[in-house]
């Protein structure tokens, strides 16, 4: 982990005239450069790194934008895109010489078109208000990412982001059918749009869609609705073990079944939610628990339901209950999509790992994982995406313990390589952000990283959008790794 400076007072605060023409243009209460309400911007999910950003500007159409951008980097000032800062990889966290450009206000539903099952909005909609305004059409947004109640679809883009349901559904990329975006020097560009009918060439949406606000600003988003399903099953696999519950999770796969989702959370995640107010009957005496949901038209839905209990109690599970009322489905989700924030219980600091493994790699991941875990005296607590074998261990540790800091980072690195080693790469859906940046060359050679660099460039010549984010530097002449590389 690179050593952020000590958190506060902006490094370099923007000039008054500058801060002026901003004011001009959004106003001058969403310009904010008080060294108090700065401190909201400094970190993102990934508390670890902390930098206060010289100012935070909140415009609140794509014109404002536009104009911002247009002054911010005339002046050679970095903008760093921010959405609702729930990003696991550090892909908010300010730069020393960056001005954040938040889109907290840009949160309006344009349009919602059920005829063509599409919807055009600003980059600031929160994901879950997307699918309760498209409901009433018998519609919904289908990437359900665990954070779905506060993080934005502009953040989702740029992420792409997945969720429980992208085993069935996909993710972000393919969803996303237009953008507006906003280029370095504040120009503007339309990508695709109505439903994709507008391509006429190569995929730029799709370039841009896992950008991770290195390209530009995403002011405008049209994304593609399904219809809402029929009917929905819910089963609560109890396992005495990681490893039964990772071979169930193959188990089910290989059987030609296609679940919606199948999600994992380990004994310690069960202990700290059910001792939550998020507690929804996980059995604490369990060493893990699957929950396999299946969806759509409802003939069917049972038989395939009553093969993956089969499939679950053939690998050693104890027991396979039904959420057969919605209160109880809903619960065991809620339970689930909150694991993270259980975790406070068992330690003030939370590192989200998260990596993708092949799936048959399951159970022997999951037992390397908590011997790294025991060699650095680190707790580890797994809750995961298991069908689409996108870990997401979480090292649990005190910030203020600067060994265990650094254990922290040594066991991370070392269940990054092992996830590579097994045929795997160091992100499933949080991205590379700051947090992966240095493992890149893990996953690419350094021919790789320059394609990578020049397509960056395409878009953002100066290097002036969210700079130091996924891409190393270029390796020092005559060396094999890119600089900061510290494997
Ligand atoms: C409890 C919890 C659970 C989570 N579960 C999941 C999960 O299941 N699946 C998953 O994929 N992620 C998950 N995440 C991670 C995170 O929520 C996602 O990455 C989300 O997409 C980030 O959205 P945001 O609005 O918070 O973006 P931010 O964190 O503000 O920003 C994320 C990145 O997007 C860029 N960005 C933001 N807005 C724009 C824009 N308009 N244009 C260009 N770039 C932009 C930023 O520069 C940054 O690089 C979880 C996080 C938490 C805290």
């Amino acid at each position: 982990m690179s050593q952020p400076p000590t958190p506060g007072s902006p490094v370099l605060p923007v000039p008054p005239k500058i801060v002026k023409r901003l004011s001009g243009i959004v106003g001058e209460t969403h310009v904010i450069t008080d060294p108090d309400r700065l401190l909201v911007y400094e970190s993102d999910g990934l508390t670890a790194y902390r930098v206060t950003p010289r100012a935070v500007v909140l415009p609140a159409s794509t014109d404002e934008v536009a104009r911002v951008v247009e002054i911010l980097h005339a002046e050679g000032i970095e903008v760093v895109p921010r959405g609702a800062g729930t990003g696991l990889s550090g892909g908010a966290l300010a730069t020393e010489n960056g001005v954040v450009v938040g889109m907290a206000r840009m949160n309006r539903i344009l349009e919602i078109d059920p005829e063509n099952r599409l919807a055009r909005l600003q980059p600031g909609v929160v994901n879950a208000h997307l699918t309760e305004a498209t409901r009433p059409h018998g519609l919904y947004y289908a990437p359900d990412p665990s954070s779905q109640s506060t993080c934005t679809l502009g953040g989702n883009v740029a992420e792409n982001s997945g969720g429980p349901h992208c085993l069935k559904y996909g993710v972000t990329s393919r969803y996303v059918t237009g953008l507006t975006v906003v280029l370095a020097g504040g120009r503007v560009v339309q990508l695709g749009g109505a439903g994709g009918a507008r391509h006429a060439s190569l995929d730029l949406v799709g370039l841009f869609v896992g950008s991770e606000g290195c390209f530009g600003i995403a002011t405008e988003i049209e994304v593609r609705l399904l219809p809402l399903a029929q009917g929905v099953r819910t089963l609560l696999g109890i396992f005495e073990t990681m490893e039964d519950a990772g071979r169930a999770v193959t188990a089910i796969m290989a059987s030609g079944l296609m679940p919606a989702a199948i999600e994992i959370v380990d004994q310690a995640t069960i202990r700290a939610l059910e001792a939550s107010v998020f507690a929804a009957g996980y059995p604490v005496d369990a060493g893990a628990a699957l929950v396999v949901e299946f969806d759509g038209t409802e003939a069917g839905l049972d038989a395939d339901a009553d093969r993956a209990e089969k499939c679950c109690l053939a690998e050693g599970a104890r027991e396979v209950q039904r959420a057969t009322e919605p209160e109880h489905r809903a619960a065991l989700w809620t339970a689930r999509k909150k694991a993270f924030g259980a975790m406070g219980r068992i330690a003030p600091d939370l590192l989200v790992q998260d990596a993708t493994v092949p799936r048959t790699k399951l159970p022997e991941v999951l037992v390397r994982i908590a011997q790294i875990g025991e060699s650095y005296d680190i707790k580890i607590a797994n809750v995961f995406h298991a069908g689409d074998g996108n870990l997401h261990p979480n090292l649990l540790f005190d910030r203020q313990n600067a060994s265990e800091l650094e254990r922290v980072e040594h066991a991370s690195k070392e269940i990054m390589k092992l996830c590579v080693e097994v045929g795997g790469t160091i992100t499933g859906e949080h991205g590379v952000g700051i947090d992966k940046r240095d493992y890149m060359p893990l996953v690419h050679n350094e021919t790789e990283l320059e394609m990578l660099r020049s397509v960056k460039e395409l878009f953002d010549p100066d290097g002036l959008f969210n700079p130091g984010k996924v891409l190393p530097s270029r390796a020092a002449p005559g060396s094999e790794s890119p600089a900061g590389m510290t494997s």
